[in-house]
């Protein structure tokens, strides 16, 4: 085992109080975000990591940012403050849309401290430490980004995810899993800001959600929606203008605050987004259009005096005053705030006196792409930040993950050990399962399977007499191959295991796993023969 690779939990986003991370690989430190609100945790960072290079007083060598958003990148105008010759990377969209995090600040004070790195090209940012961007999804210009530390021995590599997506939205293409197979990866960072939880496709989403705003105003409600700055809003613009519920319709959707800068640096960065975003700007502006139904406007201070005259839609970020919009003279109102965001104490507020509900048009990976990512990237360490410890419990405890990598989920300032081995050991690939097809004809039943079930080499065996076994376990039917020694020694013992009580005669048992809650076996692996005092007979045993 070698102790090449470690990583520091500055703040790994339980809640709110962002990502950052330091990793070491060698002597290289590379800061992966900084989403600290306040930097003064990483004046003294080095020196918690034991490393023989003490030359640099810098908290690590380079700084690497995954995307644009306040939760990873709030941090880095203090960072480049405080340390000017520290060099900090992102993708091209996401060094232009960074500034939209210091609004406070005029844009000339910022001078352009990020310097862009392009998508899917390997660079060696110092002497053996490559780096590579991935597109991410969830936002323009997201990445995911790998890490290689070469040697002269072998090549430690590194992945981090920030926060990605693997559907498509409006505004971006999601992250595309083929390019990241066959890495040959040691460890995985990655978010778990769903936990395990399952999405509605996304279609489905965004149906549920003009049907909820199409109803509101068709009852001459007002909506308002708050959204952080980027992304999400203009996402739903997007919707909005698209949606048949709303295409055509003498309806005014005002945008205003971070949300409308937000639009603006969109515009700018047309040529990054998908072509069928690209297109659609052909014919129409991409967001400000007064002339095609639904009008989006910017919403300015004369307009505020009328609002809610009409039935009206507002887009504003969640850090705006959100009770300057609303005119309780002048109609009805309602509050639609997506899931999982945080909203700050003045809005809560105002939200307990007005009506509000909650959508899901999820930014980021469920459950079942999280560990289909990790599935296919198959790494010796996973270690989850980002996401509420309950959500980020979930994932580490399922068992699918635990019994092929090591899982971590470190709290904040702990440094995780990332021990290797000398040789890379791939974990083993998740259980592949076939399709077939069912014929019946006759007193025959066919049961046709793919052929590329034959490549895998337990095939030989199953198949080696040509005749299997079938069984009914509950509403499955299990199908065995019969081997020549069996077939041998059929009438002697093979059946005697189903008359005792054991697991392979247990009602519970399904596919060599016990799903008994109460038993101790619960989701394990078990072998037929094995027994637990939680133990019922199935109840229509084939050999009773
Ligand atoms: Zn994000
Ligand atoms: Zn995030």
């Amino acid at each position: 085992m070698t102790s090449e690779l470690e990583c520091l939990t500055y703040s790994v986003q339980h809640q709110d109080e962002g990502v950052c991370l330091l990793v070491r690989m060698g002597p290289h430190h590379i800061l992966l975000d900084c989403g600290l609100a306040n930097i003064s945790s990483l004046m003294g960072g080095l020196s918690k990591l034991v490393t023989s290079d003490g030359k640099t007083p810098l908290p690590a060598d380079i700084v690497l940012v995954s995307h644009a958003h306040p939760d990873h990148s709030r941090g880095l105008l203090a960072l480049h403050q405080a340390f000017p010759l520290l060099p900090i990377y992102a993708s091209e969209v996401t060094s232009k849309l960074l500034p939209l995090n210091w609004l406070d600040h005029s844009l000339r004070e910022i001078t352009p401290f990020c310097q862009a790195l392009p998508l899917r090209s390997p660079i060696e940012i110092q002497e053996n430490l490559v780096v590579e961007l991935f597109p991410a999804g969830h936002l323009p210009g997201a990445v995911v980004t790998l890490l290689t530390y070469n040697t002269p021995q072998r090549a430690y590599r590194l992945l981090y995810t920030g926060d990605f997506f693997l559907s498509n939205s409006r505004l971006v293409e999601g992250l595309r899993l083929e390019e990241l197979r066959g890495l040959n990866l040691d460890v995985l960072l990655i978010e778990g800001s769903y936990g395990t939880s399952r999405h509605p496709h996304r279609r489905h989403q965004e149906n549920h959600l003009a049907e909820k705003i199409h109803r509101a105003i068709a009852n001459s409600y007002s909506v308002i929606l708050p959204t952080p700055a980027l992304g999400l809003g203009q996402e739903l613009l997007m919707l909005l203008r698209s949606h048949h519920y709303f295409t055509g319709r003498d309806l005014d959707i005002w945008v205003d605050g971070a949300v409308a800068m937000g639009c603006d640096a969109y515009l700018g960065l047309l040529p990054h987004l998908p072509h069928s975003v690209q297109n659609f700007a052909r014919h129409q502006p991409l967001f400000w259009d007064e002339r095609v139904r639904p009008r989006v406007r910017r919403l300015s201070a004369e307009n505020l005096a009328t609002l809610g005259n009409a039935p009206c839609i507002i887009i504003t970020d969640l850090t705006e005053d959100l009770s300057k919009y609303y005119q309780p003279s002048r109609g009805n109102w309602l509050v639609l705030l997506p899931e999982k965001i945080n909203i700050n104490l003045h809005n809560q507020e105002f939200l307990s006196s007005t009506m509000t509900e909650s959508y899901l048009l999820a930014q980021h990976s469920d459950g079942p792409g999280t560990t289909q990512l990790i599935h296919n990237l198959r790494p010796q360490h996973v270690v989850f930040v980002h996401g509420s410890p309950t959500y980020l419990t979930d994932l580490t405890s399922l068992e699918e993950l635990q019994n092929r990598y090591h899982v971590h989920s470190p709290s904040a300032n702990i440094i995780v050990e990332l021990p290797i081995g000398e040789t890379f050991l791939q974990p083993a690939a998740p259980e592949s399962s076939y399709e077939g097809e069912l014929t019946e004809l006759g007193t025959t039943v066919t049961i046709t399977l793919p052929e590329i079930i034959t490549d895998d080499p337990r095939w030989l065996q199953f198949a080696d007499t040509g005749l299997v076994e079938a069984r009914w376990q509950g509403e499955d039917l299990v199908l065995r191959g019969l081997s020549q020694k069996e077939l041998l020694t059929q009438n002697s013992d093979r059946h005697t295991w189903s008359l005792l009580n054991c697991c392979g005669s247990c009602r519970y048992q399904r596919g060599q796993r016990c799903w008994n809650p109460k038993s101790p076996l619960y989701n394990f692996k078990i072998t037929l023969e094995g027994y637990c005092p939680a133990f019922e007979r199935l109840a229509h045993s084939p050999d009773e």
